[in-house]
């Protein structure tokens, strides 16, 4: 009886260690998805699916470092793991490392036990390079339900959308992903683009200088979720 009574004084001021624990609670508060950053706030996400891939991760590093923007990168397991010097320069630079799945699968056809590898693995092969476990991620295409979302969650992982997508991927102008960007980002947007694409890196001074002249901040994930 005495022994059961220590026990529950442990557990109560454990409990309570943790909901006091800002780090801890922060970590329990993080949403499983997240669609969109603070409204109120003149700040946006730009987010750079795919990767990494050489020459033109390091041109893209390029472009931002030359604006100082920092920005979140979802990077495929096995890219990562072929190209670690890349994955390192991007964490070096103070940016993001998402992850983007191991093997850039289509989700929505896997059996749960196939999803949770995904994100495990590309989880740790991150680890293994940066030293740090990712805390966000995106489903291939962008295509999500719920075992998706909650594979991630027993993963540690926030599942990350978008609000503007510049398609890049479709091969369109450097022009019209700027027009597509620029049209639909707004306050506490989360804007799509990949590694990659040749013409991406093309609109990215216009996309950023057009954003900062509005009086945009960019910020990473981590940053914007801690302001919610
Ligand atoms: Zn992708």
């Amino acid at each position: 009886m005495a022994n059961f009574k220590v026990r529950s004084t442990c557990m109560l001021i454990l409990s309570l260690l943790c909901l006091f624990n800002p780090l801890y609670y922060r970590a329990e508060a993080a949403p499983s998805l997240i669609a969109h950053g603070d409204g109120r706030a003149k700040v946006v996400a730009l987010t750079f699916d795919d990767g990494p891939y050489p020459i033109y991760t390091e041109r893209l590093l390029a472009v931002l470092d030359a604006y100082d923007v920092k920005a979140t990168f979802f990077l495929v397991g096995v890219n990562a793991a072929s190209h670690p010097e890349l994955v390192r320069e991007i964490a070096r630079g103070g940016h993001v490392v998402g992850n983007h799945s191991h093997r850039h699968l289509s989700m929505k056809d896997l059996p749960e036990e196939d999803i949770r590898w995904e994100w495990q693995m590309c989880s740790h092969t991150i680890r293994a390079i940066t030293g740090n476990l990712p805390r966000f991620c995106r489903p291939p295409g962008g295509g999500y339900n719920d075992t998706i979302v909650s594979a991630a969650r027993k993963e540690g992982l926030s599942v990350v959308l978008w609000t503007a997508n510049g398609a890049d991927y479709t091969g369109i102008s450097p022009k019209a992903i700027e027009r597509r960007v620029l049209g639909a980002v707004g306050p506490g947007g989360i804007i799509l683009l990949h590694e990659g694409v040749d013409n991406t890196i093309e609109a990215l001074p216009v996309i950023i200088e057009t954003l900062h002249s509005k009086g945009y901040r960019f910020v990473t994930l981590d940053k914007m979720v801690a302001s919610f």
